[in-house]
């Protein structure tokens, strides 16, 4: 596929640009450009091609299943962007008089109440960018906590195995040391170990519940007082909040810290690196940490307080993607008090038909579970160990397999507890026949896998690309255009 600097030609173009209707102003001419700007020559048209067979190279919610574990990715309705596209919300600058823009403070207020009902919590920022640098804030939130008490001496953060990976990475990056412990067989938390890593040097525990295999820890309450008995915070990442939302609450369950990602179970799209929206919430203790500057109500008006001295600072430009938060506020106020506790319930039903129907054939993790006829959660984790074995055929077959069946596949070789695994996570947003057409697409990839194993290897064969260099793909793009 040509790039756009390989398109058109000099002299081609199309300004559509409005007439300026302000004085012109003088640039310096240390400032200005020596040559004009080497932009693409394409009309309209050549450009509205070339965005669309982009976009057919592509593969998003809305071509068909995205069983993507982890990361929800549910349809996101429509009447999301057409608030986010309201001239009120993005003709606005921030450094616009407070008074002038009542109505996005409103939103930024009511979406915090409303967020903090359902996570158990007392207060909430919106200024992380996405989950990861709302992990690195709540902890940020957790050391001022320590700090402000005096209480020097907690460098710890405890972290089990099953954790998403960005749990230690940002435990780190927020200068504490990590501690790793294990999982029991069935991915929960090992209560001896927990009990024996704790201690004055604890700062924190965080934790994924239900975890990454699906699974709700029945001794939830059991672990954060552990953790709060030693004096550490307990630090939920509720990134993925579809299992439990409306129906649990991390605040009830002993947490003191969550972050939401807004682009998963609030319905906002994302992958290809944002924009998101890692809403940080927080108990009235940590209140006073949090970055600043924060929506106040004061004399019946809203405003934007910057007068907060404990505050771990700003963590990001003005006030995060304040669009995301328009699009979950929608998705709130569209859901409404009765339909957001039938998204966990419709995303956890919707898991469990899609393993019933392969639990026969696939051997899900941990299986000792499943044996006692546990459900899962809102996405379970199939090992494809003993296929491989058996057949040569791994999990990246089958997930590459499943992209001539046009689907997505799921998230492969995680968690790293379980082999060859793969992680469905089919959200509330799927039709029995979307399910079932998943079901039989993996049973007849799995009995192919019986006779046909190089077929398999080979996959998939209806993309542009077949098999990329991973490493490669990642590390090494090259994404700026080298002009002769
Ligand atoms: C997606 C996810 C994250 C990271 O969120 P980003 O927005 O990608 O930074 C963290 N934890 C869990 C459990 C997740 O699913």
């Amino acid at each position: 596929m040509k790039l756009i600097f390989e398109k058109g030609k000099p002299g081609r173009g199309c300004s559509i640009l409005p007439p300026c209707d302000v004085p012109g102003a003088a640039i310096p001419l240390a400032l200005a450009r020596k040559s004009p700007p080497r932009l693409p020559w394409v009309d309209e048209n050549e450009i509205s091609r070339h965005y669309s067979a982009l976009a057919k190279r592509a593969f998003g919610v809305n071509d068909g299943f995205y069983p993507l574990g982890s990361c929800t990715m549910k349809y996101n309705p429509k009447v999301n962007e057409e608030t986010a596209g309201l001239g009120g919300f993005t003709g606005i600058h921030p450094l616009q008089d407070d008074r002038t823009i009542q109505g996005a403070l409103g939103v930024l207020d009511a979406a915090g109440r409303y967020l903090t009902e359902i996570t158990g919590m007392d207060a909430m920022t919106f200024q992380p960018a996405a989950g990861a640098h709302g992990e690195l804030t709540g902890l940020l939130l957790i050391k001022a906590y320590h700090a402000a008490r005096g209480d020097n001496g907690r460098t710890k953060i405890i972290v089990p195995d099953s954790a998403h990976g960005t749990n230690p990475a940002s435990a780190a990056m927020a200068g504490f040391s990590v501690v790793n412990i294990p999982s029991t067989g069935e991915g929960c938390v090992d209560l001896a170990a927990l009990r024996t890593a704790v201690g004055p040097d604890t700062a924190g525990l965080m934790l994924t519940n239900p975890n990454t295999l699906g699974m709700f820890d029945p001794n939830i309450a059991e672990i954060t007082s552990i953790v709060h008995q030693a004096g550490g915070l307990n630090y939920y990442d509720g990134a993925n909040l579809n299992a439990v939302v409306g129906i649990v609450r991390p605040g009830d369950m002993g947490f003191d810290v969550v972050h939401l990602n807004l682009h998963k179970t609030f319905s906002t799209p994302h992958g290809g690196g944002g924009p998101g929206s890692g809403a940080v919430g927080c108990k009235a203790v940590m209140e006073p940490f949090l970055p600043r500057p924060w929506v106040k109500k004061t004399d019946g008006a809203l405003c934007f307080d910057h007068d907060r001295p404990q505050s771990i600072g700003q963590v990001r430009a003005f006030h995060g993607n304040f669009l995301v938060v328009v699009r979950a506020l929608t998705y709130l106020l569209m859901m409404g008090k009765e339909g957001i506790p039938e998204v966990a319930r419709n995303a956890v039903l919707n898991a469990n038909y899609l393993l019933s129907r392969l639990l026969d054939t696939y051997d899900a993790a941990p299986a000792e579970v499943y044996k006692k006829g546990v459900p899962c959660m809102h996405e379970f984790v199939l090992s494809l160990e003993r296929l491989k074995e058996e057949t040569g055929v791994s999990a990246m077959d089958v997930a590459k397999a499943l992209q001539d069946k046009n689907m997505h596949p799921p998230t492969m070789y995680f968690p790293l507890i379980v082999h060859e695994a793969l992680m469905v996570e089919p959200t509330e947003t799927e039709s029995l026949e979307t399910l079932d057409a998943a079901a039989d697409a993996l049973l007849e990839i799995y009995h192919q896998a019986q006779h046909d194993a190089a077929a398999l290897h080979a996959a998939p064969v209806t993309t542009v690309i077949g098999r990329p260099d991973d490493v490669k793909a990642a590390r090494d793009t090259e994404i700026r255009y080298r002009f002769q």
